[in-house]
């Protein structure tokens, strides 16, 4: 379960939690609706059942006063004409038992006779009794007679034994109807219950006291306020139907009843309203508990998704502490990048084209330090900000120091990821500035592969190193520079924890020898200087091993401060005893790192090993990189002041590689300049080369420098050198770096090598 978490994260759980609950809801919900559906269903029968109820009463009252009909039927059975028959009337309707009967009339066939034996031939509505059940008693119905010009209530009996008279129908005022029905005793839930007539008005005869009017179609429309289910209710009754029609009153659900059984009620229809709740009063109570339950769950719900969302944000929070992020810039540090950057490829474990990449700014020293800390901050913000807007969902980077970011991308391909970062450039370069310098980003990527089982923190170096081995000598110009992490990388790594681990040794074992490559004075025709150069001495192949195997990372590391003394010792050593010895010493120039010459000691420090062996003025020449003056040119030039008294001369190494060369000669006092082997490179313009070549030369003689050019290898070389007007050589045509013994050698045959 913990597993599941952290490989899916949170985020993943709060929406399954959410999900289950929505889908539980939506079910209860679904339910609830067919529950209360299932409820009015059964409230619509249940109000249909009492008006059944209600019917089956009136139907007895009905039954019960046919019996006056049925009586007189009995007494009419030997009546044989007219005279007999109305004597027989006339004289049971003075019984109390008949005291309600209005009048009487009887058929004879088909014939309708009143009581006086006239024929009858006004409407009655026992004629259609006679015509659908002539032998069944029964109620014939409500209607306006004629002759009496009153509403009546017939009731029909068959007459049995009478030569004359087949059937007698008695007359019963309409009101007598009215007590049929007792809505109390029959309906005791209903809003109201009444038995109607259906006539125009659906006229009421009984019940609903409180009606609006004695119309049951204006009461049902004013206390619903409906139209349509009125209609519909009227429209059984008119039909002779039972039935049931839901209502709304006042945003209650509520049903109109009806009964009206043409066949045995006649034109009497029963009409009642319920109110549904009423009706399942405790359905509804098992309803509204459910709705409870819900609510409570859903509310709980709610609480514990609020609780993680809160959790996290607050969790998303902590990332922005101290620890992790970077205040100033408002974005992650790298410890803050370590830890979210893990939690990403931790959650996208099957992705595979994962970047880390370390992204450095080049010069930043040298733009803090010329520009200010306000516009280095700037700047530094401006990278994040055009970072940001790169950065997509499960990516992120942090800023670490001085100008170095970390990015966590995804991309299809390599290719895919290098347009992204071209554009990231493109935005890096928007940056404005009253300041004129170059934004130049090297990138370092390490593509992470899924097999591999790397930590983030191991992924970050290899971008680190990837970006370290950007060569100084293809990164000039170009603005963007990248570079993949391989293997070789890996080797190189391997090689430098191999060389870091043997360093110290190897210094107080002499490995490091320092060899000596002569350099040739035009003008003269002869030798007029050296420079010392290491080398490492590597007992288990017995070769000297280049600086450039080591150098890089005892710049990293710091040892090049040691390694930068001692080969200067040497020398000093080496100058000390030549002249001791009585021998010729010509200028030994010393190459300084730039991490050696920034040591607060370093110009007492070489001053002091120069008097201590002895050593005049103007033999010792430092040589300084240009790199060093172009990327912190005021250090430089106190530095050179410094040792300008102390009777060192000065020396810019690697002329040319870089692009503010102009402002080096004019304002650093150097007494060389040495121009980098580039120069002898010729392209498809060589007039164009040597106008650029002798202008430079020009100037720094102008200025009073030196013009040395390194890396001379051929006769040609030589002689466009010479044409050039160029003072001092410096490389294999003229000699190789030799070691101290060939060099002593060299020296004193030195009037021998005469190249020129
Ligand atoms: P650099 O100061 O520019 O030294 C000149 C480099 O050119 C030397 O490489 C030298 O062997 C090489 N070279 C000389 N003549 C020719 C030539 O005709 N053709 C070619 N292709 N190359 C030539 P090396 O000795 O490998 O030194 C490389 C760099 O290491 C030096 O470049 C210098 O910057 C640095 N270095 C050497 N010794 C020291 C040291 O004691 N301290 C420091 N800090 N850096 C050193
Ligand atoms: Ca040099
Ligand atoms: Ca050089």
């Amino acid at each position: 379960m913990h597993k599941f978490f952290s490989k899916y994260g949170k985020a993943v759980l709060i929406s399954l939690i959410a999900l289950a609950s929505a889908v539980l809801l939506i079910a209860a919900v679904f339910m609830l609706i067919n529950y209360s559906d299932d409820i009015s269903v059964r409230a619509t029968a249940e109000a249909q059942k009492r008006t059944l109820k209600a019917k089956s009463h009136v139907y007895e009252k009905l039954t019960e006063n046919t019996s006056g009909a049925i009586s007189l039927a009995i007494l009419l059975s030997d009546c044989d004409d007219e005279v007999e028959a109305y004597g027989v009337i006339s004289d049971a309707l003075q019984k109390s038992e008949f005291s309600e009967v209005r009048f009487v009339r009887y058929f004879s066939g088909d014939v309708l006779y009143s009581e006086n034996g006239a024929e009858y031939t006004g409407t009655d509505s026992s004629r259609e009794h006679r015509g659908a059940t002539p032998n069944e008693p029964g109620y014939t119905g409500v209607f306006n007679d004629e002759i009496y010009n009153m509403s009546v209530a017939g009731f029909y009996a068959p007459v049995t034994g009478s030569s004359f008279v087949d059937a007698v129908v008695v007359y019963y005022p309409r009101n007598k109807l009215s007590s049929f029905y007792s809505a109390d005793a029959v309906t005791a839930d209903a809003d109201f219950s009444v038995l109607a007539l259906d006539n125009e008005k659906t006229e009421i005869l009984a019940g609903g006291e409180d009606l609006p009017s004695f119309s049951l179609k204006d009461s049902l429309r004013t206390m619903t306020g409906e139209v349509d289910g009125v209609n519909e209710a009227l429209k059984l009754i008119h039909g002779g139907e039972d039935g049931t029609v839901k209502v709304t009153i006042d945003t209650a659900e509520y049903v109109v009843s009806v009964c009206a059984d043409k066949t045995k009620l006649k034109d009497l229809s029963l009409a009642e309203l319920y109110r549904i709740d009423n009706l399942c009063a405790v359905d509804f109570d098992i309803v509204d508990t459910i709705i409870m339950i819900m609510i409570l769950f859903a509310m709980v719900t709610v609480l514990i998704i609020v609780y993680l969302i809160v959790r996290r944000v607050r969790r998303e929070k902590e990332f922005f502490n101290m620890q992790t992020s970077d205040v100033k810039l408002q974005c992650l540090n790298r410890r803050g990048f370590e830890e979210l950057a893990s939690e990403i490829l931790a959650r996208n474990n099957v992705t595979t084209s994962f970047y880390v990449i370390s992204m450095h700014l080049k010069h930043y020293k040298h733009i803090k330090d010329s520009f200010g800390e306000a516009e280095i901050s700037r700047l530094l913000f401006h990278l994040k900000t055009a970072i940001a807007k790169i950065i997509g969902i499960e990516e992120t980077f942090g800023h670490c120091v001085d100008g170095d970011f970390v990015l966590l991308l995804h991309a299809k391909d390599r290719d895919g990821l290098i347009a992204r970062l071209k554009t990231l450039s493109y935005l890096a370069h928007q940056y404005k500035s009253a300041h004129k310098f170059d934004i130049i980003l090297k990138y370092g990527i390490f593509e992470r592969v899924q097999s591999e089982d790397l930590t983030i923190q191991q992924a970050i170096d290899f971008a680190y190193e990837a970006n370290d081995a950007i060569s100084q000598a293809t990164a000039q110009d170009a603005n963007m520079q990248f570079n993949f992490y391989s293997s070789e990388l890996s080797n190189i790594r391997l090689l430098n924890e191999d060389m870091e681990l043997r360093m110290e040794g190897a210094l107080k074992n002499g490995e490091f020898q320092i060899f000596y490559q002569p350099k040739y004075n035009l003008r003269v025709g002869r030798q007029d200087g050296c420079e010392a150069l290491v080398r490492w001495y590597d007992a288990k192949t017995g070769k000297f091993n280049a600086p450039a195997l080591f150098l890089r990372l005892f710049e990293t590391n710091g040892f090049i401060v040691k390694l930068d003394k001692y080969v200067y010792k040497k020398v000093c050593e080496y100058i000390s005893y030549t002249i001791a010895h009585g021998g010729t010493v010509y200028p030994v120039s010393v190459n300084v790192s730039r991490i050696t010459a920034v040591q607060p000691d370093f110009v007492e420090y070489y001053y002091n090993t120069k008097r201590k062996y002895g050593i005049s003025d103007g033999l010792i020449m430092i040589e300084f990189t240009e790199s060093f003056a172009y990327e912190d040119y005021a250090t430089l030039r106190k530095i050179v002041d410094g040792l300008h008294r102390r009777g060192f001369k000065c020396s810019i190494d690697d002329f040319g590689c870089g692009y503010s060369s102009y402002r080096i000669l004019k304002s650093l006092p150097m007494d060389e300049i040495k121009l980098d082997k580039f120069f002898l490179e010729r392209s498809d313009s060589e007039s164009r080369d040597d106008a650029i070549f002798s202008s430079i030369i020009q100037l720094a003689k102008n200025l009073g420098m030196k013009v040395t050019q390194e890396g001379v290898e051929t006769k040609e070389d030589l002689e466009r050198l010479i044409a050039l007007g160029c003072d001092t050589v410096q490389g294999y045509y003229y000699s190789y770096p030799l070691p101290l013994s060939d060099y002593i050698i060299f020296v004193a045959n030195s009037n021998k090598h005469n190249i020129t």
